[in-house]
């Protein structure tokens, strides 16, 4: 709760007694509320970097909402994202999430739910940066695991003798896997961490990375040990570090 005054929330949404009553009911929180009206003012004060947290209206004047999401990841910023919106039709959250949206609250919701999700996104984002995620601590030298040899200096899969070179996107994705390893990572983290939204792949470019990345590391691709899946989640590296070499 200490530096809660430090967190600003910026509200971007068009109606004006749902942004009021937003503002007044965050700032009685304790946090500090930015307000936008309409997608090209919110676009801007996205921008400026001074939000911890947006939560973005999907129907909004000039800018549409998806559309100030899209610009936001493509120009790389990072800030977790809540969408509010009225259409709670599924294609509009899966659009929304794909495109890197952190969390989706359909309208009407309660304060206390909100807040909740506030927490929950920030305390998740806020974590994955101190964990730094996508740099390589943590991930280094040469890593054993039961049949499983990965020399990260080469980007290389070592086992029973032979050496298979892992492609930029297999190591990126299989190096935030070890940093994480025993924890779900979804393939929305994937996406924003490997490809950064810089060129928007879809989840399914995900899952045929994971396969190629398989046919290197699990003997047996129908029988993974090593990446597993975890349904509906994403997926999860399993085995026990044996050994590391710096
Ligand atoms: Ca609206």
């Amino acid at each position: 709760m200490s530096n809660l005054t430090d967190t600003v929330i910026l509200v971007i949404e068009d109606e004006p007694d749902l942004r009021a009553g937003l503002q007044h009911n965050l700032e009685l929180e304790g946090y500090k509320v930015e307000t936008a009206a309409d997608g090209r003012d919110g676009l801007r004060k996205a921008k400026d970097g001074s939000a911890s947290l947006i939560l973005l209206d999907l129907g909004l004047p000039h800018v549409p909402g998806l559309e100030v999401l899209r610009q936001l990841r493509e120009a790389g910023h990072e800030t977790p994202i809540i969408i509010i919106s009225a259409k709670g039709q599924d294609r509009d959250k899966v659009q929304g999430l794909e495109l890197g949206a952190d969390d989706y609250l359909t309208k009407p919701f309660g304060l206390s739910e909100l807040t909740a999700r506030i927490r929950a996104v920030l305390r998740r984002t806020q974590i994955g940066a101190k964990a730094g995620v996508g740099d390589k601590t943590g991930v280094g030298g040469v890593m054993h695991f039961p049949d499983l040899v990965v020399d990260w200096r080469r980007f290389s899969i070592l086992r029973d003798g032979a050496e298979t070179q892992l492609s930029r996107y297999e190591a990126d994705i299989l190096r935030m896997l070890v940093e994480h390893r025993g924890e779900v990572v979804s393939r929305q983290d994937l996406l924003r961490r490997v490809w950064g939204y810089v060129h928007l792949p879809t989840t399914r470019t995900v899952d045929n990375h994971i396969a190629r990345l398989r046919k290197k590391v699990e003997r047996d691709v129908e029988k993974p040990v090593h990446v597993v899946t975890v349904h509906g989640l994403g997926y999860r590296f399993e085995s026990q570090l044996l050994k590391e070499e710096a």
